[in-house]
């Protein structure tokens, strides 16, 4: 079995300033994707009370608080009606533990209360609920963040794919839940990924260009993004995509960071942009208002609660805080950001 060492062990160049440790991309456990082919594997792990089963409810996966603050997924040895749900084999730790996910037909309970850390009350002792990936995934630690994310993208993948893109005949699940067979001709299809790039836009004094979306409420900003066209690399996406969206030109896209964000499939790439057009031509389909602000500007709307800041475990909020030289909480508290 091969792990890849802690992070913090990989030397940096000291002018790299991309984005680390972004809440959906982090994990810990080693794939081994060479156990996916045994035939029986996902039975073998269903018949072994050391296996570490997540049940996935939905969008739901149940969590724990401790008094300390931070939330942690509940485990537990397989149970009979496991073998009803669909498995997936989602990895081993480090001791050789094998975590599988297994995607339930039961749903969540509803209003269940949060954890008390979740729900931002300070409290002792425990609590257990079902929470989502955007309700939980920042305040989970790294393996349990990437087991939330990997299960979710998972789940959404097969919920979507049952049947055969060459003969429309019904597809079902094989190796351990990372392949759909075509029952009809024997083709193999693959989990979904789709890439999409998100960029801040910086001008040459150094305003940061928000927008808001044609939809969204009154008060939301944030970076452009956009799904990447087949043919297209990430820079000429970037570029597109503001060009669209906004009506200027770029000069230059320099490469952020990435994470998954499985609502439902994507694959955020973020870039930072920068231009010396600053006249903005918007699209109304795509954006209800653009602005440009400088940091201090920022400061003083977030503290005015004049805008928001998109979620916590998003990539676009931490592209704004690379911008900002600092965490939207250290400006204007939690309150700011969205869920
Ligand atoms: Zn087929």
């Amino acid at each position: 079995m091969s792990l890849t060492p802690p992070r913090t062990h990989t030397r940096r160049d000291p002018q790299d300033d991309r984005l680390r440790d972004l809440a959906l991309a982090r994990g810990g456990l080693d794939r081994v994707a060479h156990e996916r082919t045994h035939p029986t594997v996902v039975d073998d792990l269903l018949g072994d009370p050391a296996t570490r089963v997540v049940e996935l409810r939905g969008e739901h996966l149940r969590v724990r608080s401790g008094g300390g603050g931070d939330l942690a997924l509940h485990f537990r040895a397989p149970v009979e009606a496991d073998r009803a749900g669909l498995g997936l084999h989602l990895g081993r730790g480090p001791d050789g533990t094998a975590y599988l996910g297994v995607v339930s037909s039961e749903p969540a309970p509803e209003n269940a209360p949060e954890p008390a850390s979740a729900a931002g009350a300070d409290g002792p002792g425990e609590a257990e609920t079902w929470l989502t990936l955007r309700q939980a995934g920042e305040a989970l630690g790294a393996r349990d963040a990437g087991l939330f994310t990997t299960a979710l993208a998972l789940s959404n993948w097969h919920a979507t794919h049952r049947h055969c893109p060459r003969c429309g005949a019904e597809t079902e699940p094989t190796q351990a839940g990372w392949v759909r067979r075509c029952v009809r001709d024997g083709s193999e299809h693959y989990p979904r990924t789709d890439p999409a790039v998100i960029m801040s836009v910086i001008d040459p004094d150094y305003r940061l260009l928000l927008g808001r979306g044609a939809h969204w409420p009154e008060g939301r900003f944030s970076v452009l993004a956009g799904f990447v066209e087949p043919g297209e690399s990430f820079e000429d996406a970037v570029a597109r995509e503001v060009a669209e969206e906004v009506g200027i030109r770029i000069d230059d896209a320099r490469y952020l960071g990435n994470q998954p964000w499985p609502f439902p499939s994507s694959l955020m790439v973020g870039y930072a942009a920068t231009t010396t057009e600053t006249e903005l031509r918007i699209d109304p389909a795509e954006i209800a208002e653009a602005r440009w602000v400088t940091r201090e500007e920022y400061r003083a709307l977030l503290s005015s609660n004049e805008i928001r800041t998109p979620s916590g475990i998003s990539i676009a909020k931490r592209i704004i805080e690379h911008w900002l030289g600092a965490t939207v909480e250290s400006v204007a508290g939690p309150s700011v950001v969205d869920r």
